[in-house]
């Protein structure tokens, strides 16, 4: 048996449970580019039961779900309203405007993650003739949930997603953990994403399968997004076997993340007891801390050596997931303090 590993590092770093491992080697699968693979097809149609929304589609990543769906609302030229921070913008290699045409306007996001109405207002621009002739055009607000942990407020979702649609754009949010907002706000998925058009959804963050993510919208919407994910190399064929663990994740890893959000607390609270750590905040699964710049490097290695897995910064953040529990929380907070009282100086 290997040693048990503690990886705060990321949510995305979980292994595939034997329940898990058993629901993919019996998974029934087909060419999916031939659209007859049975497994994916009943994944697509329980996501976007369970969303609320009329289709869905199988990706490989939340990067090129999120790519799929940018090119599926916005033609060569189109412009999206975003988020300075958000990962679609920023993480995500600028895909939208390289491979898409799509011109982004980022906003600053505030803290929580939402983006200010009236600015949102003061991007979009004139179309038609005249002075619309200098313009992209502007046609979607992409907003993300939760950002950084934390759960975008509702009131918020609902007035700036009627307002975007009140301008004629369309509405797409990344929710590649929209899963843990709608367990932290104990409301259905299907509520969690009622307000926007598209949602994409991470399965290989605190959902635990080893890849995928599913895009949900309307059926027009699904079939553009559809040719897309053809287009930009994420037709797979027996993906059957992949898409029957986010299945398992569907059914036995939802409302456990409130478990999750939980051990996150707890690990909120016991870096709080240590001196030399200022804790910034805990939302979900995710808690933000600042070490000492100079213990960054050896605290790091400290840990590493004793299997615990985590990127000690001046801005450091940990994150919670199904492969670390709440006696993972106390060892890792008692090696942290154990390395204050004996570091030399
Ligand atoms: C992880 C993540 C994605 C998608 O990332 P992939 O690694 O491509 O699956 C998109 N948005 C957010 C907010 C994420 O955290």
């Amino acid at each position: 048996m290997a040693e048990h590993v503690i990886d705060l590092r990321s949510d995305t770093v979980t292994r595939p449970t034997p329940g898990m491992l058993a629901a993919m080697m019996a998974a029934q699968v087909g060419d999916d580019v031939w659209g007859d693979d049975p497994t994916v097809l009943e994944l697509q149609s329980a996501v976007a039961e369970r969303a609320g929304k009329e289709a869905a589609l199988f990706l490989p990543t939340g990067t090129q779900s999120n790519l799929a769906a940018l090119m599926a609302h916005c033609d060569r030229g189109d412009e999206y309203i975003v988020g300075q921070l958000a990962h679609t913008y920023k993480f995500e290699g600028g895909g939208a405007a390289i491979l898409g045409s799509i011109v982004p306007q980022p906003i600053e996001n505030n803290p929580d993650g939402s983006l200010p109405i009236e600015k949102i207002a003061a991007a979009i621009k004139p179309h038609g003739p005249g002075l619309g002739a200098h313009f992209a055009r502007t046609r979607l607000l992409a907003l993300e949930n939760t950002f950084n942990g934390r759960v975008l407020p509702s009131r918020y979702i609902r007035e700036a997603t009627s307002f975007a649609r009140g301008q004629g754009l369309a509405t797409h949010l990344d929710g590649a953990r929209i899963c843990n907002a709608a367990v932290a706000q104990g409301v259905s998925l299907a509520e969690a994403c009622a307000a926007f058009d598209s949602v994409s959804i991470c399965f290989s963050k605190g959902l635990g399968a080893p890849v995928g993510s599913v895009l949900t919208g309307s059926r027009d919407f699904i079939e553009r997004a559809y040719r897309w994910r053809k287009v930009l190399g994420g037709g797979m064929r027996q993906s059957g076997f992949l898409a029957a663990a986010c299945l398992y994740a569907l059914k036995h890893n939802v409302d456990r993340l409130a478990e999750d959000h939980l051990n996150a607390e707890r690990l909120a609270k016991g870096l709080a007891g240590i001196q030399e750590i200022a804790v910034k905040g805990q939302a979900t699964n995710m808690v933000f801390a600042q070490f000492p710049q100079p213990d960054c490097v050896p605290l790091e290695a400290y840990l590493a050596e004793r299997g615990i897995l985590a990127q000690i910064r001046y801005e450091a953040r940990f994150v919670t997931h199904l492969d670390v529990t709440a006696s993972d929380m106390e060892a890792f907070v008692g090696a942290v303090k154990h390395y204050f009282a004996t570091r030399s100086n």
